[in-house]
């Protein structure tokens, strides 16, 4: 048996005034922000969810409820490190992600430098591994309005006696 595991992962959070934009730990300017608990990094967020698939432990609603107080305005990619240490728990390594961001705007590609080196720091990885980019929805759909952002990833690990 091959010892990895695919996961993926999805995220979509409703942009409003009065908030920071912060996409894979990278607070980026623009008039709005994505509402939530957290910080509402969907790019985090999306690769949480993908890295939690991958090993079967659920999602992130279960490991951070939005009605607990202790993650309220949480950074999104402290996050990421707790489920990263969870997976490392299982032996897991990562072999490679893969990220889409779904904006209207603003524009992403100045920023993917930056994301990449954000996550692979918290998944103990290198950026070559994460990829990151970004569509717009052709003026479609609540990302093609600018009413929200959208992410979806998927990693490979290695799971040694997967
Ligand atoms: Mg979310």
């Amino acid at each position: 048996m091959c010892p990895l595991r695919i996961g993926f992962g999805y995220d979509i959070h409703r942009l409003e005034t009065g908030r920071r934009l912060v996409l894979g730990g990278v607070v980026i300017p623009f008039d709005r922000g994505l509402a939530g608990h957290s910080d509402a990094d969907v790019v985090c967020h999306a690769l949480a969810d993908a890295i939690l698939g991958a090993v079967g432990e659920g999602d992130i609603g279960r490991h951070f409820p939005p009605g607990d107080r202790k993650w309220k305005d949480a950074n999104s990619m402290d996050l990421l490190e707790h489920v990263w240490q969870l997976a490392a728990g299982h032996g897991a390594t990562l072999v490679n992600a893969d990220i889409t961001v779904v904006a209207e705007r603003p524009p992403l590609a100045p920023h993917y430098k930056d994301m990449r080196s954000n996550l692979a720091a918290r998944l103990g990885s290198t950026p070559d591994r994460i990829s990151v980019k970004a569509t717009s929805n052709e003026g479609m759909g609540p990302e093609g309005r600018s009413e929200g952002i959208s992410a979806s990833a998927v990693c490979l690990l290695s799971l040694p006696g997967a």
